[in-house]
C-alpha cells in the first residue's frame, strides 16, 4: 500500500482530515498539555476539558461569524438523528393546533439526503414537499420561484449540499415572505465551513462532523434562541435543544474526543486564513476538476452548472465497463475511495477543506492518463 504521505483520500465521509491535525492529536494522545491524561480520559466537567470545549465553541463562532442570539450545540446521533430531532423540536412552532401539536413542515427535495429527511419527518409531523427535483434525477435545484411553500409552515428544510448527488445551493433561499416568517433549516453536513454563510438568514444549521469538521460522533446544531423551548412532549430530553443549550451541551456526556479534534480543525482553519480563504481554494479546486471533466466526453458530470457541488463531484466514465480498472489504477497511484455511491454509480471525488489542490491535480493527471490509455 502507498505510504500515507503520498495518498489522497477522496472519501465522502468519514473523510480526510488535515495531516497537521492528526499529527498534533498523535503528539497529545498520551498526555494533553502536561495534564498527565489523554483527552479521552478527562472528566468533561474538569478544567482541562472545559478549556478545550470553550475554545472550540469560541473558534467556530468566530469562523462562521455566528450572531450572539444563536446557540451552538454539540449533540450525538448524526444528521440522521436530527431528521427526527428537528421536527420534535420545531414542528409545534406556529401550529394552529396548539403548543403541543405538530403542524406542517415544508421540505425541498433535492437528493438522497433530502429524501431521507422527508421520510423521517413524516413520522412526527405533516410534511409538505414544496418542491422536488426527483423528476430530473436530482440533477438540479428547483427554482425558488416554483416552490409551493405553506403559509403556516413550522419551518422550511433544505439540504444545502447533497453529498451523494453532488448538488449544492449557491445562494441562501429567502422563505420568510411566503411563509409569514418560517425559519429556514439547513442540513450543511457536507459543506459547513467550506464557504461563507450568513448565519442570520437561517433558523437552524446542522450537520454531522465527519465530512468537513472532524471525526464521526459529534453533530453540530446552530440554532436561533427563539426556536428553543418548543419541543413536543415526547422529545427525548437529551435531544431537546433547550435542555441541551441550558446545560452547555453537557446534559449528557458529550462526545469529548470528537469535539477535541473538531476544535483542532477549527484552529487549523484559522491558520489557513479562515473560511473565506478556504472558500477561494475550494472554488479553485472545483474549477480544476469540473473544468477537466467538461473538456472531454470520456468523462461526464450530469449536474446543472449553476448548482454543482464544490465538495462532492460525482462523475461517470463513458464506458462503464472500465470502472473497476479505473478504480484499481487510481488506488495504485494513492488516489483512494473514488467509487461512487451505490445509488448513483460511477465515481465520486469528495474534495473537502482538507483536500489540498495538489490532490485534485493528481486526480486530474490520472484522469488524463487513463483517458489516453483507454480512450
Ligand atoms: C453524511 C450525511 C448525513 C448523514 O450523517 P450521519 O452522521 O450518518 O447521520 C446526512 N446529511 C448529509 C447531507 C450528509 O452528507
Amino acid at each position: 500500500m502507498a505510504n500515507a504521505d503520498m495518498v489522497y483520500n477522496f472519501s465522502a465521509g468519514p473523510a480526510v482530515l488535515p495531516k497537521e491535525v492528526l499529527q498534533q492529536a498523535a503528539n497529545e494522545m498520551l498526555d494533553w498539555h502536561g495534564s498527565g491524561m489523554s483527552v479521552m480520559e478527562m472528566s468533561h466537567r474538569g478544567k482541562e476539558y472545559m478549556s478545550i470545549i470553550e475554545a472550540a465553541l469560541a473558534d467556530v463562532r468566530a469562523l462562521m461569524n455566528i450572531p450572539s442570539n444563536y446557540k451552538v450545540l454539540f449533540l450525538q446521533g448524526g444528521a440522521i438523528a436530527e431528521n427526527a430531532i428537528i421536527p420534535m423540536n420545531l414542528a409545534a412552532l406556529r401550529s394552529p393546533a396548539g403548543k403541543h401539536e405538530a403542524g406542517v413542515a415544508d421540505y425541498i427535495n433535492t437528493g438522497s439526503w433530502s429524501t431521507k429527511s422527508i421520510k423521517e419527518a413524516g413520522r412526527y409531523c405533516s410534511v409538505n414537499v414544496a418542491a422536488s427535483s426527483a423528476d430530473h434525477k436530482f440533477s438540479s435545484i428547483p427554482a425558488r420561484a416554483d416552490w409551493k411553500l405553506s403559509r403556516n409552515a413550522a419551518y422550511v428544510h433544505i439540504c444545502s449540499n447533497e453529498t451523494i448527488d453532488g448538488v449544492e445551493y449557491q445562494y441562501t433561499p429567502e422563505v420568510a415572505a411566503d411563509t409569514d416568517g418560517a425559519p429556514l433549516v439547513a442540513d450543511m453536513s457536507s459543506h459547513i465551513l467550506s464557504r461563507e454563510v450568513d448565519v442570520s438568514q437561517y433558523g437552524v444549521i446542522y450537520g454531522g462532523a465527519q465530512k468537513n469538521i472532524g471525526p464521526a460522533g459529534v453533530t453540530i446544531v446552530i440554532v436561533r434562541e427563539d426556536l428553543l423551548g418548543h419541543a413536543l412532549p415526547f422529545c427525548p430530553s437529551a435531544f431537546d435543544w433547550k435542555i441541551v443549550a441550558d446545560n452547555d451541551s453537557m446534559y449528557n456526556t458529550p462526545p469529548t474526543y470528537a469535539i477535541y479534534i473538531a476544535g483542532l480543525v477549527f484552529q487549523w482553519i484559522k491558520r489557513q486564513g479562515g473560511v473565506a480563504a478556504l472558500e477561494a481554494r475550494n472554488i479553485a479546486k472545483a474549477e480544476l476538476l469540473y473544468g477537466y471533466l467538461d473538456s472531454t466526453d470520456f468523462y461526464s458530470n450530469r449536474i446543472a452548472a449553476d448548482c454543482r457541488s464544490r465538495m462532492n463531484v460525482p462523475f461517470f466514465l463513458r464506458d462503464e465497463a472500465l470502472n473497476d480498472t479505473f478504480l484499481a489504477g487510481a488506488k495504485e497511484r494513492g488516489l483512494l475511495q473514488l467509487k461512487g455511491h451505490k445509488s448513483v454509480g460511477g465515481m465520486r471525488a469528495s474534495i473537502y477543506n482538507a483536500m489540498p489542490i495538489e490532490g485534485v491535480q493528481a486526480l486530474v493527471d490520472y484522469l488524463k492518463d487513463f483517458e489516453q490509455q483507454h480512450g
